[in-house]
């Protein structure tokens, strides 16, 4: 059965004159696919992904997470968005393990492998330094560092790389893959990026709006390694 199961959702915003941001949503994503959704601004991609993470409530239907229905953010799911917010004033390794303290784990047990998470994602010497000092591709990378060091099943992404120049966005997407190679996590991607969608997806989600729906699901038919 689907690890992500999402039946027949509507989603509207506002009560007295509701917008409708999603629309008849069908969508079964199974354990370990990596998903990319693409579609124009406004479509209703940051909504669905919100509604997925159980970060909005649905207004119609069903969405459920290995046969439990999404009502708070699962435990073992993390969520990058396009301009993660970063404690300046904490030095890079804290922030990597502020999600660790926040879920109540021991700091001590995740120091070493924040460490070998800051090294794999070009960050070496980077530990003691402060969010303030870093380019836009090294914080994001540390958002992304700080999103899998507690090792979740889900990986959903709201444009990760969406604010960074072409050159940083393709090496970010090649550690991506790479990241999704070595763990078969299911993610959950969001990109303006065609390129980027049908590089990184097994399948794409292709979306429309007024209402924001789904117009086409692609399946990429790529060998992978
Ligand atoms: P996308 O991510 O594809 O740009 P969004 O999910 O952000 O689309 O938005 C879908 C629609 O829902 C848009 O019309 C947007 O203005 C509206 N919307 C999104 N978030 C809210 C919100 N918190 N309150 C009211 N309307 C919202
Ligand atoms: P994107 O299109 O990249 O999703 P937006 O700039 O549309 O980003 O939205 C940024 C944030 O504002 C999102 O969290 C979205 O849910 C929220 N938002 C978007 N439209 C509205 C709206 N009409 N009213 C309130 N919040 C909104």
């Amino acid at each position: 059965s689907a690890y992500i199961s999402i039946t027949d959702v509507d989603k509207s915003y506002g009560a007295e004159s509701p917008i409708a941001a999603l629309k008849d949503i069908n969508l079964d994503i199974k354990a370990g696919e990596f998903i990319s959704i693409v579609g124009p601004s406004g479509c209703g991609k940051s909504t669905l992904l919100k509604c997925i993470a159980g970060l909005q409530p649905i207004s119609a239907g069903s969405i459920s997470i290995r046969n439990q229905p999404v009502n708070a953010p699962p435990e073992d799911m993390a969520i990058v968005f396009q301009r993660d917010v970063l404690f300046d004033w904490r030095t890079v390794l804290d922030n990597v393990l502020m999600l660790v303290e926040f879920k109540g784990l021991r700091r001590k047990d995740y120091h070493e492998r924040g460490l070998k998470l800051l090294r794999e994602y070009g960050l070496d010497g980077y530990a003691q330094r402060f969010p303030w000092e870093l380019s836009g591709g090294m914080r994001q990378r540390v958002a992304i560092c700080r999103a899998i060091i507690v090792d979740p099943d889900l990986l959903l992404m709201d444009e990760p790389f969406g604010a960074l120049d072409a050159m940083t966005r393709d090496d970010l997407n090649a550690e991506l893959e790479r990241l999704w190679y070595e763990t078969r996590k299911t993610v959950v991607f969001i990109t303006h990026g065609i390129d980027e969608a049908v590089y990184l997806g097994d399948r794409v989600v292709v979306m429309a709006r007024n209402p924001g729906r789904i117009a086409e699901i692609v399946e990429i038919d790529i060998p992978r390694p």
